[in-house]
């Protein structure tokens, strides 16, 4: 069974007071997760040691880092390497979300060097993929998103493969307000899970959790969380206000 995940993606944004605030006031409502349920709060990375403080025993909420390099170390002005995150304890990290292949030129080739060194050190890929509007427009989408997941996932063993969480954001729901149809949502996280399905096997493919991500709200996180192939959410905006983004947490079944 796929685990169900409400990851937080901060971005740049938030002073380090204003972070702190945003988990103290996360952690005093109210929410219960099952044992198959988590929250992923991707921070930045001068934030992670408060983060890791502050939600050290809190059942089931993680922390992760928002990129790493993928490079194992050297000089690389400016770069954190996946031993780094490793060492600190942080149990997982986004790769690839749309803002890193569309601002700094990440490709698919470099994003599966960035799984390939953050599985060997222990780390949890959050692997993102997704559309923009003209590959949309172009009924596209689903031969676009394949080939990122050839090309940066479908190398994985099995073993591997399990560790991996994927998070479907088409670009033109990202920040925009505007958010995939929860039925746009499941056919898409259902086309993901029939290549995964046709390269490991169903079994596999049912194991790995699929994130939906792009304008994700409390007051859409219901609807979309209700599909059967969506397994959670990624979000952005939505996860910068403790009571909206609890709403997503608690939306998660
Ligand atoms: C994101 O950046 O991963 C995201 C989904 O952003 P938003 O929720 O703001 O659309």
């Amino acid at each position: 069974m796929s685990k169900q995940i409400a990851a937080a993606n901060w971005k740049m944004n938030l002073t380090l007071q204003e972070a702190e605030i945003l988990i103290d006031d996360l952690l005093a409502l109210p929410h219960s997760l099952t044992d198959n349920q988590y929250v992923l709060l991707a921070v930045p990375f001068p934030y992670l040691p408060m983060a890791i403080q502050k939600l050290s025993g809190k059942k089931n909420i993680l922390i992760a880092a928002q990129n790493l390099s993928d490079k194992p170390s050297g000089a690389y002005t400016g770069e954190v390497s996946a031993a780094m995150l490793k060492s600190m304890q942080i149990p997982a990290v986004l790769v690839g979300h749309s803002e890193r292949r569309e601002y700094y030129n990440e490709t698919n080739v470099t994003l599966a060097a960035k799984v390939n060194i953050a599985l060997a050190n222990g780390l949890m890929p959050v692997f993102c993929c997704g559309e923009a509007l003209p590959i949309r427009e172009a009924a596209m989408h689903n031969e676009y998103v394949t080939t990122q997941l050839e090309e940066s996932i479908l190398h994985l063993t099995v073993a591997e493969i399990v560790q991996v969480v994927i998070a479907y954001e088409p670009i033109w729901a990202i920040g925009t307000g505007v958010t995939a149809s929860a039925d746009q949502a499941q056919a898409m996280h259902l086309h993901i899970r029939t290549v995964l399905a046709n390269q490991y096997g169903q079994a596999t493919a049912n194991q790995i959790s699929i994130l939906y991500g792009g304008s994700v709200k409390a007051a859409n996180a219901v609807e979309l969380f209700s599909k059967p192939d969506v397994d959670g959410g990624l979000v952005g905006g939505a996860s910068l206000h403790a009571v909206e983004f609890n709403g997503i947490i608690n939306s998660l079944q």
